[in-house]
């Protein structure tokens, strides 16, 4: 994958959640709108008749849906989804909604801000743009003189984070591309499908076309309470049509609700269940033989690869019903092409073997010829908006002698591993890195074993933030920046390339509040400090309407026809014009690349250990109201789920004397205690497991709402391996036990552990 491609498609990206759909399938309760009348629940607030309506793009979460922000007396009172838009009309989810708040949030980072105390202690002077942005450009400066430019590192997250990347770049450090959502959740996944298919089938996108599948197949995906509405929408459509579906999930999570197949897999042998499906299909001939002939390499020496991989021995390993797992492979394959086998997002669980489950996944819908069909993967259908000259800084690309990538040969196109970072900052070696910045994401809440980040921080000669609300990692900055709000600026034009493709642009709803300022600006601020060449324009509306013109367009012209230019799509070919972008044109059953940098080039069944005796492996996810910390402090949805709790299964919970909402503290493997948290007591967890939805638990005095409410999963991840191909931390590595009431409480094993499985082994330290 090329650094520039990634980096776009990174960029690219319920009032009624398709709404009816989900109550439909009965996965919600219904939700009741504001204002809404007892006993009715209308489809639009009475409360926005008569608002000036501004459409927009939302970003209360990646998936970038377009809105139309209502607005009254210059306050905006109301968001809907775009009507216009052929993705999710005027449905927006809830967080969608709740923008409004996070506009008006009295946390808000109001001014520039230096820190007056030590770093971390969290005290603060409010200071001008000028002096905050001069101290900026100051220590880029001194620390590049004085260590060279690879001392400095950026961390970003989100559209607008991309204007400062650019400062970064110009500096002249290899280490300005580390999104932590590259390298803590989409790298593993995007690696596999980039060498399988050719393209990026799931990154910040996910191109499967679940609404026409007659069988989805879910392996740890929870769609449903991980919301994006057009995905939602997709998904619910295709089970509203009659499709099959089977979920795989340790956890008996909202989709496994509505399984027709439900396989409650023990952690860490997802692949094990997909090789033994691969090896299944092929022993039996139940692949698509005219697709694998036609539009595929390697069938040979896969089919030698998977041999020993039973549905016996997986089943075993997995802790399935191998009848089950039969069941459920021939449902798949009864029905190819046109099934649905979603690629996942969230890679980054176990380590070693993150590429070669994605790798899996990606063959076993190469055998069912799920490619370019209804139901499978399909194509992107690009949209191109014109160019603007000067928004890129032109650099030689800076890979020195000694990099923090070439350990890792899928990273080395596409930024540096954040755990390189961290380590060279902690260490200084291979060289020192002395200054970080950060922009639109809390690393702290992100990136495995936030403690030695934080002992990472304390090296730095200068840290600074660009956030609207003050998490963890901005009370450890130096500087912080105050942005304006998505609702409250310009930002690049946003395309979407799926089934539904269309343009709109993000554009202010109401005025920036207090003295924020848009990325753009303070990239644009930078910029002529720094002497650098990039920026032209002094308006983000002069870059805007030169992309536009091509188009035949303007902002004008496009809100006049309501924000938003739809194309048509062409995701499906025939299988005589199917070529697909890899090399040689066919599906790489087995990846020669991988080869050649000495990495296996077919999945392999790598054990993952299992939790030491007394321990229980914490597993993570999401919920529909939240989108990781970045929701915490919103007054609506913080009402909604002002803390979460943590899953446990009820025979454990028996066993060790929990009942349903009893307050715990959970203790991982290196004896770091958790906030107390509530315990949700389910037969709906596998026993060797506990599951906590992510995000909570915030550390930092300045989220009124948010402060210590429920506890943080990312806290508790101390133990993580990297992957060998793109250097991505693991997630899923770390266990726990829990305290009650002072006491330490071991978790009985209820399920044997087969002996090919060897336990993790906590090292006693003297
Ligand atoms: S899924 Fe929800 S939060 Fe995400 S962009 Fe769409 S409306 Fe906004």
């Amino acid at each position: 994958m090329k650094r520039r491609e990634f980096i776009k498609l990174s960029a690219a990206g319920c009032a009624a959640l398709g709404l009816m759909e989900l109550q439909g399938r009965g996965l919600f309760r219904p939700a009741v709108s504001q204002g809404a009348t007892a006993g009715a629940t209308p489809q639009y607030l009475p409360g926005s008749l008569g608002a000036k309506e501004v459409p927009s793009v939302c970003e209360m979460c990646f998936w970038r849906c377009p809105i139309v922000g209502k607005v009254k007396d210059g306050k905006l009172v109301k968001i809907e989804g775009n009507p216009k838009s052929p993705s999710n009309g005027p449905r927006v989810c809830a967080r969608g909604n709740s923008g409004v708040q996070l506009v008006y949030d009295p946390d808000r980072m109001k001014y520039p801000m230096k820190r007056i105390g030590a770093r971390g202690e969290g005290k603060w002077a409010k200071i001008s743009w000028d002096e905050a942005l001069d101290e900026i450009v100051h220590n880029m400066q001194k620390v590049k003189k004085e260590y060279g430019p690879n001392a400095i590192a950026y961390f970003d997250h989100g559209a607008s984070a991309e204007f400062m990347r650019e400062i970064f770049k110009a500096t002249g450090t290899e280490n300005y591309t580390n999104e932590p959502a590259f390298f803590q959740c989409v790298g593993p996944v995007a690696v596999a499908y980039l060498n399988t298919a050719g393209y990026l089938v799931s990154g910040t996108r996910q191109y499967i076309d679940m609404g026409n599948a007659k069988v989805i197949l879910l392996v740890g995906s929870h769609i449903g309470e991980n919301v994006h509405v057009s995905h939602v929408r997709e998904f619910v459509a295709g089970l509203n049509k009659g499709a099959k579906l089977i979920v795989v999930d340790p956890r008996f999570s909202a989709p496994a609700n509505k399984a027709d197949i439900y396989l409650p897999i023990r952690p860490g042998t997802d692949t094990a269940l997909l090789l033994s499906w691969i090896n299944y299909v092929i022993q039996k001939n139940l692949y698509d033989k005219e697709f694998v002939r036609d539009h595929c390499n390697g069938f040979e020496k896969l089919r030698e690869s998977v041999k020993p991989y039973t549905i016996e021995w997986a089943a075993k390993i997995c802790d399935l019903n191998p009848n089950e797992m039969r069941k459920a492979i021939e449902l798949l394959a009864k029905h190819r092409p046109n099934v649905a086998i979603h690629p996942g997002r969230h890679s980054t669980w176990y380590g070693k073997e993150d590429v070669g489950r994605h790798q899996a996944l990606a063959i076993l819908n190469g055998l069912m010829g799920a490619v370019a069909v209804p139901g499978g993967i399909y194509f992107q259908t690009p949209v191109k908006p014109g160019k603007a000259k000067g928004m890129e800084v032109e650099v030689e690309e800076n890979t020195p002698a000694i990099s923090l990538k070439t350990e890792y040969p899928y990273a080395e196109a596409l930024g540096t591993p954040t755990a390189n970072i961290i380590k060279a900052t902690l260490t200084g070696k291979p060289y020192p890195i002395k200054l970080w910045g950060i922009n639109g994401v809390n690393i702290l809440q992100t990136i495995p074993n936030p403690y030695d980040t934080m002992e990472a921080i304390k090296k730095l000669d200068f840290i600074f933030c660009s956030e609207m609300l003050a998490g963890e990692t901005a009370i450890w900055s130096d500087i912080i920046l105050p942005d304006a709000t998505y609702l409250e600026r310009y930002d690049a034009i946003h395309t979407y390339d799926g089934l539904t493709p269309y343009l709109t642009i993000r554009q202010p709803v109401v005025d920036a509040m207090f003295e924020t300022r848009s990325p753009y600006w303070v990239a644009h601020q930078l910029a002529r400090k720094m002497n650098i060449n990039v920026f032209p324009y002094e308006k983000e509306q002069d870059y805007l309407n030169l992309q536009l013109q091509p188009l035949g367009l303007s902002i004008e012209k496009l809100n006049a026809q309501g924000g938003i230019l739809t194309f048509p799509s062409k995701p499906y070919r025939s299988r005589k014009e199917l070529k697909l972008p890899t090399d040689s044109g066919k599906y790489e059953l087995y990846v020669e690349d991988f080869a050649k940098n000495k990495l296996d080039p077919l999945p392999k069944f790598i054990t993952v250990t299992a939790p030491p005796k007394g321990y229980m492996r914490l597993v993570y996810g999401r919920v529909p109201m939240h989108t990781f910390s970045r929701t915490m402090n919103n007054l609506w949805l913080h009402n909604e789920m002002p803390e979460n709790e943590l899953w446990l299964n009820d025979e454990v919970a028996a066993k060790i004397g929990i009942k349903d909402g009893d307050i715990v503290v959970m203790e991982n493997q290196d004896g770091k205690k958790s906030n107390p948290v509530k315990v949700k007591v389910t037969a709906g967890m596998r026993p060797d497991a506990a599951f906590l939805p992510h995000g909570f638990g915030s550390k930092s005095p300045l989220l009124t709402k948010a402060y210590n409410k429920g506890a943080s999963d990312q806290f508790m991840i101390t133990r993580y391996e990297n992957d060998p191909y793109v250097g991505s931390s693991s997630h899923r590595t770390s266990f726990i036990r829990l305290i009650k009431d002072g006491k330490t409480l071991d978790i009985p094993e209820i399920r044997p552990l087969p002996p090919e499985i060897p336990r993790f082994e906590i090292k006693k330290t003297a």
